[in-house]
């Protein structure tokens, strides 16, 4: 029998084999993202620009593209032993389910109460505000995620944590919002009246259900108006994918345990930091010219901003206040269709992961349908026992996908996807989908080009 029939069902890291640096994917990218501007003068920003909003080693981060590994601070490394090493399943039960000679694993980062991978990123950068000395961060949150797993970090380093939700998710997810405050954060509804830019919008639209990029607005004016508050987020940034490289190493370091290594890796992307994160050290392997796993970014169709967004310098939020970074994005103000229940609703894409799609790296997006998403979420459920996020169910769809053209083909791909986290919170996008009455929502080339239309007029000689 080879090692590779002889792989667990769950392959565990021990805690000395957890990786002591992160990966910073940047330092080897042949063409460097451009650089990020600043929204008055569109010149390239400087840590002095950046510093009011950011912690200052986090700022250090977010521009570093010399140093391919940055150590983990003990604390955090503490406190990753909390949920980490976090198992890669060989996914065994789905393989025969889709009668596939693909070998399926995933990652999953669904262990721990934040249920989803955030809490790797949120951890770092609470650690970094506190060695700061500051007294809170402020942050949005979508479906409540990241603002779950930002609370138990603040309230692990005894931060204050204030969070602005989107109201519809706020509304449609009311034990979220108790979880953050058990954990002892403030949690406000997005767009708010406590906020300048908050009021504007609520003027504009008074039944405005919010958006991501708007509760990020009111975020970072929090933060910047108040003393020993910064504003941290949650994906897109470039510090975020850093973080977030701790999923890959691992998972790269058990599955070389067996002599397996991917074929195709498999992530959904909302703002891109899991599949970042995921897919940094193996894609090392490919700059280095050493493998080439096939990569593969999953979107919903009702948000699609790799698959139908245009690559260009936009604003990371609604209300136009933060810096521009060249990316894939459908424009600062699109807000995807009311019925779209999935996540992964950002306008934009990281700037990494964006360059490295541009440069051919990354090798395809595809966009889907949520009932398709729900369908594989479904199935996944009832083989491999796990009740998926829809975000994660995203990338399950496309691995079933795969493996059922394995099966066609005879192929025995192995198949690596990141499971980020688990669907507890996302019940009533579950009972939609059950009782029939969710549908699939594609926005028309019209309603694109509302969002396209409000793109920034940048010049970029590239
Ligand atoms: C936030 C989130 C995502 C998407 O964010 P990325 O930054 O693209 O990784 C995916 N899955 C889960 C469970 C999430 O909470």
């Amino acid at each position: 029998m080879s090692k590779k029939d002889n792989i667990p069902y769950k392959i565990y890291l021990s805690e000395q084999e957890s990786p002591k640096a992160w990966y910073n994917v940047r330092a080897e990218m042949k063409t460097a993202h451009r650089p990020i501007l600043h929204p008055g003068t569109h010149k390239p920003v400087t840590e002095e620009d950046l510093r009011p909003v950011f912690c200052d080693e986090l700022v250090k981060q977010e521009l570093n593209d010399k140093d391919s590994f940055i150590e983990i601070p003990a604390s955090i490394r503490d406190f990753y032993k909390m949920y980490r090493p976090s198992p890669l399943v060989r996914a065994r039960f789905l393989e025969q389910a889709l009668q596939t000679p693909a070998r399926i694993y995933y990652k999953y980062e669904g262990g721990n109460t934040s249920g989803s991978h955030k809490l790797n990123s949120a951890i770092a950068q609470a650690y970094y505000a506190k060695a700061q000395g500051l007294k809170g961060v402020t942050t949005e949150t979508g479906a409540g995620q990241w603002g779950t797993a930002l609370s138990m970090a603040c309230g692990y380093f005894d931060l204050d944590c204030r969070v602005y939700m989107v109201k519809v998710s706020a509304e449609q997810k009311p034990y979220r919002k108790i979880v953050m405050e058990t954990y002892g954060a403030n949690v406000t509804p997005s767009p708010s009246d406590t906020t300048n830019i908050g009021r504007k919008m609520l003027a504009d639209d008074p039944n405005t259900t919010g958006s991501l990029g708007c509760a990020i607005s009111e975020a970072v004016e929090a933060a910047v108006s108040a003393e020993g508050y910064k504003y941290v987020l949650g994906s897109v940034l470039n510090q975020v994918l850093i973080h977030q490289s701790v999923i890959g190493l691992e998972a790269k370091a058990a599955l070389e345990r067996y002599d397996a290594y991917p074929d195709i890796l498999i992530g959904c992307a909302g703002g891109g930091s899991n599949l970042g994160g995921l897919m940094a050290p193996f894609m090392a392997d490919r700059l280095a010219g050493k493998k080439s796993p096939r990569f593969i970014a999953v979107e919903p169709a009702s948000c699609p901003s790799m698959t139908r967004g245009r690559f260009a310098y936009d604003f990371c939020d609604t209300g136009m206040v933060t810096p521009l970074a060249k990316m894939y994005t459908l424009g600062a103000s699109f807000i995807p269709a009311s019925n779209h229940a999935g996540g992964l609703r950002y306008h934009g894409m990281s700037p990494i992961l964006s360059q490295l799609y541009h440069d051919g790296y990354l090798d395809e997006a595809r966009a889907v349908g949520q009932r398709s998403v729900f369908e594989a979420a479904g199935l996944f459920a009832k083989v491999e026992g796990l009740l998926p996020a829809p975000e994660s169910a995203h990338a399950i769809r496309v691995t079933i996908d795969e493996a059922l053209k394995c099966r066609e083909s005879g192929e025995e791909k192995t198949i690596l996807f990141g499971l980020t986290g688990t669907g507890y919170f996302d019940l009533a996008a579950y009972a939609q989908y059950n009782d029939g009455t969710m549908e699939d929502y594609i926005p028309t080339d019209a309603d694109l080009a509302r969002g396209f239309a409000g793109l920034p007029d940048v010049s970029d000689a590239e």
